[in-house]
């Protein structure tokens, strides 16, 4: 996809990145202006060729860049789940004309993008999604419902999985919208979860429009732009990448019109919602518990799966340069979940009862405590781990496939649980 230059060693790119701070980083100016002069010089996606807005360097660039600004105390390039997944999709099945409208304002940080997949009735059968979409001349009429939806009450487009043919098997006729969520027919509810955030939402859909010039790689085509999505989510997720992607670009996101130094300071550095190995080793040595044997045996495992989670993304960038590693973003995925909560339950074993108190009282402002009871998530989102599994087994092992008995059978009659379909 772009341009990589993987010989470019990193102290040089750090020093770089630091000339042009030195030139640029002004706290006085707001976000809005400051991420656009940061995407001008393509430094929100440097991985992105300069074509596409980046500078044709490494994927691994991007955390290089980011870590620098954060050493520079300079606000960080926007992120959001429209970088992370909406502009790899775009770019890589939108024609000339969608890339060009949809993508710049996602590197500049305008708008904020959410993942309209999940369904109350497709989650992991994805692919059994009901929501409708309608042609109406140079338009479609959208009506269903999307739940799980991550930051949809802060963002301005989503990701949307519809079914434009139900007369065709359930893979084929999808379509992959890019969707304006600000419109008469679209009611987005928020979710409380057990962290006691909101970060999800239901989303309704009312007989909603997308223009026909918003979908993304053609009717019917939608399955194959989803595996692109997925890959890159699993993708981020394997390297370690918050879900939630601070700072949130986009009107809603409440940074643009901020003092870009005041929203630099508040980037404190427990914005995670996951932990890893290096925040609970320190955590054990700033509490005396790095010779305690049963703490030293976990974190020998958390720095194994840390070194295997960078090995296997390494594999993967290598696979994906030949156009495969969808097994291995799945093993990635899969190893991710088990840093994420053995580092939660390590932080609370090392904590203990100090572990439970909240509040301006708690050890590090209570990132541990949030991070425990957000771990259970890890095994979920991006596709549960037992689809990562199956994933694996059929497409990298070689094993038998699961038996779809709907695969080849016109959707509209597939019998389903849910008695009326949109
Ligand atoms: C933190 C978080 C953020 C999320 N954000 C988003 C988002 O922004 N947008 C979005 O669209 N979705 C999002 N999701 C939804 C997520 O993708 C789904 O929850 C997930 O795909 C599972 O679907 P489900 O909840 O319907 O479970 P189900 O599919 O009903 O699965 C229930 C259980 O059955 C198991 N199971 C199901 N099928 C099989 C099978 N074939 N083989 C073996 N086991 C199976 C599953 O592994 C699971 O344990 C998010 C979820 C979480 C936790």
């Amino acid at each position: 996809m772009a341009e990589v230059d993987e010989a470019r060693p990193h102290a040089d790119l750090w020093a770089e990145v630091h000339a042009w701070l030195d030139e640029s980083w002004d706290p006085d100016r707001s976000v809005d202006e400051w991420w656009k002069l940061v995407a001008n010089a393509g430094w929100t996606a440097p991985h992105l060729s300069v074509e596409q807005g980046g500078r044709g360097l490494s994927r691994r660039s991007q955390a290089v860049v980011r870590a620098a600004f954060a050493d520079h105390g300079a606000l960080r390039p926007p992120g959001g789940l429209g970088l992370l997944m909406a502009a790899p999709t775009i770019l890589t099945h939108g024609t000339p004309e969608q890339v060009g409208r949809l993508v710049p304002p996602i590197l500049d940080g305008q708008v904020g993008w959410c993942q309209l997949f999940s369904e109350p009735g497709a989650g992991s059968d994805l692919a059994g999604l009901t929501t409708r979409a309608t042609r109406d001349g140079d338009r479609w009429v959208i009506t269903g419902q999307k739940v799980w939806s991550s930051m949809a009450a802060q963002s301005d487009y989503g990701m949307l999985l519809a079914r434009t043919d139900f007369d065709v098997p359930k893979h084929k006729g999808i379509s992959w919208f890019a969707f304006r969520l600000d419109q008469p027919g679209v009611t987005v509810r928020p979710l409380r979860e057990m962290t006691g955030h909101a970060v999800f939402n239901e989303v309704f859909l009312d007989e909603a429009v997308c223009d026909d010039a918003d979908l993304i790689g053609g009717a019917g085509n939608g399955w194959a732009v989803t595996q692109t999505t997925l890959h890159f989510e699993r993708t981020g997720i394997g390297a370690g990448g918050s879900h939630a992607g601070f700072p949130e670009p986009g009107p809603k996101g409440g940074m643009l019109g901020r003092r870009a130094g005041d929203a630099a300071l508040d980037e404190a550095p427990n914005d995670k919602l996951t932990l890893g190995y290096p925040d609970v080793a320190r955590l054990a040595r700033e509490r005396c518990r790095s010779d305690d044997p049963v703490v030293r045996q976990d974190l020998a495992r958390l720095y194994a799966y840390s070194q295997l989670g960078l090995w296997n993304a390494q594999r993967g960038k290598a696979e994906a340069r030949r156009g495969g590693g969808q097994a291995v973003a799945s093993i990635g995925k899969l190893t991710q979940t088990r840093i994420v909560k053995l580092a939660a339950k390590l932080g609370m074993d090392i904590l203990g009862p100090d572990g439970l108190v909240a509040g301006a009282q708690a050890v590090d402002g209570g990132v541990f405590a949030e991070a425990m009871v957000f771990s259970p998530a890890a095994s979920i989102y991006g596709g549960t781990d037992e689809i990562q599994r199956n994933i694996v087994a059929e497409r990298s092992l070689g094993l038998p496939r699961e038996p779809t008995p709907d695969r080849d059978v016109a959707f509209g009659e597939v019998l389903r649980s849910r008695a009326k379909m949109p």
